[in-house]
Order: C-alpha cells, then structure tokens, then sequence
C-alpha cells in the first residue's frame, strides 16, 4: 500500500549531517549587468536562477542588493518544517528535495526545487511557515535573501511577486500530480520519473544517490527500489556506480516512467528546465 509508505529514517532532530548553508566568502556586495539577461550578475556571481533571470530589469536592480551569495552543500537544511521561515534561496544550480517527516520520524519526499524555484516559497503568500522541510539533495550555489528584506521589498516588485504566485500554484498541482501518482503508479515507474526530474535539474548524467535514499524519494521499500534500478540497468538505461547513477538513454527512461513526468514536466515548461 503505496499511501501508508514503510520509511526507515533518521529523525530530522538527530540528523547528524543536516547543516545549514554557508555564506560564501565574498563580501555581500553588489554589482549587476543588465544589458542581457544572461549576463546578469549579483555580487560578483553570475544569475542562473531562472525567476531572477526572468524579472525585468529594474526589478533585478533593486532585489540586487539583497542578494546574498551562499554555497550549497549536501544535507543542507534551508527551509525545516513547521518552523519560522528565515530567509528565501535562489538556486543557481543543485537541487533541494521537499521532505514531509512525520511524528514517529518516517519521511517522504513530496516535490523537487532547483534553479528553476525560489526555497521559501510560502513567504511570497504571507505564510510564515510550512509542512516540509527543504534539504539539498545535489550540492549547489546561489543566493541568499533575509525573510524580512523579502517582505519589505516584495511589494514593489511586481513581477517577482507574481511568478512566484505562478510558482506557488504550479507546486498545488505537482503535489496533485504527485499524491495520484504514490497511490496509483508502480514503483518502477516512480524511479524513472524521479530520475527524470532530478536529471532536468543537473548540468550532467550523473546522479550521486543510493538505493536507500531512493526509496525515500520514490516512496517505497529499498528491495523494490533495488529491482527496479536492476532492470533499468539490464536494460541498458541506467549504469549503476559506487553511489552513482548515470543516465545512459534518456529517452527509454522516459518511457519507462508513467505519463505524470510528463504532466510535471508540463508545467515547468517555461522554466529553462533541461531540453
Ligand atoms: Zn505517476
């Protein structure tokens, strides 16, 4: 029974290896370029966050300022459940996993953000706080804003405020898509969607991941996340490392996966995801 998922994790208050991030060295100060999107630059650091590619630019000039560069790493903690959001994070690169743990500390992983988000999301609607807890997944950089400056500007920026909305009711949908597809999709099928997404996300073919951790995204037991990686390698569209997974025909894998990759793939259409 797919809904009453069988986790065996550790409790989020004994995780020894959730950190939170880490400012960069760079001193937060500001320098921007404006005459392309693409050259758009934030302390010193080149944009590749899509939403902050994506405002105009006047808009770009003056969250700019509250740009804080800060390096991502593994098991990076940037947003805990049911706990006072601090500040928001644009990801340049890596990617963060949306985990709901509950009481008795089994966990499942309920959505994705990279490049393509902001962590912090629920701020843009005046929610102080929410149910998931945001832990990095594939080490990243990007920028930092404080809970407050975001408040205070959000308002006069327009257009952020409103792709984040857009944002905010795309994740409605995924977390839609996502609740028919743990109850009603296969596990095998599961994996393949995980993979694809996460693999939209990333600059390579590699996943660093383990048949554990997959059962916690794919929400299932670890002996079927282990045949499936099994047959997906026997069929030649996967190969399996120490700790790795490399994508080796992604067109199979998106066959192999069920028809709700494609839905959320979708919606993020606009998002300067992987073509
Ligand atoms: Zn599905």
């Amino acid at each position: 029974m797919d809904l009453r998922i069988q986790l065996n994790v550790s409790s989020k208050k004994n995780d020894q290896q959730k950190r939170t991030p880490q400012p960069s060295q760079n001193p937060p100060k500001t320098s921007t370029n404006n005459s392309k999107h693409e050259d758009r630059a934030a302390a010193g650091k080149p944009v590749r966050n899509t939403l902050l590619r994506k405002i105009p630019a006047d808009e770009f000039l003056a969250l700019a300022p509250y740009l804080e560069p800060v390096e991502f790493h593994n098991a990076a903690c940037l947003e805990e459940a049911d706990t006072r959001i601090n500040a928001v994070y644009f990801l340049n690169g890596g990617m963060g996993s949306m985990i709901v743990e509950t009481d008795d500390g089994r966990s499942v992983e309920v959505g994705l953000a990279g490049h393509e988000d902001m962590i912090g999301l629920p701020l843009a609607a005046g929610l102080d706080e929410s149910n998931y807890s945001v832990v990095m997944q594939v080490p990243g950089d990007g920028f930092r804003v404080s809970a407050d400056s975001i408040r205070q500007i959000l308002p006069n920026l327009p257009h952020l405020k409103r792709l984040l909305l857009r944002r905010l009711a795309i994740r409605f949908l995924e977390a839609a898509q996502n609740a028919a597809c743990n109850r009603l999709h296969a596990a095998k099928q599961r994996l393949a969607r995980w993979l694809l997404l996460t693999h939209d996300r990333m600059d390579s073919d590699l996943i660093r991941t383990t048949h554990d951790f997959l059962s916690r995204m794919v929400g299932t037991d670890r002996p079927t996340v282990s045949l499936a990686v099994a047959e997906l390698e026997r069929d030649g569209i996967i190969r399996t490392g120490r700790g790795a997974i490399r994508i080796e025909n992604r067109r199979k894998l998106e066959q192999r996966s069920c028809e709700c990759y494609q839905h959320l793939r979708h919606f993020n259409g606009e998002l300067e995801l992987r073509k």
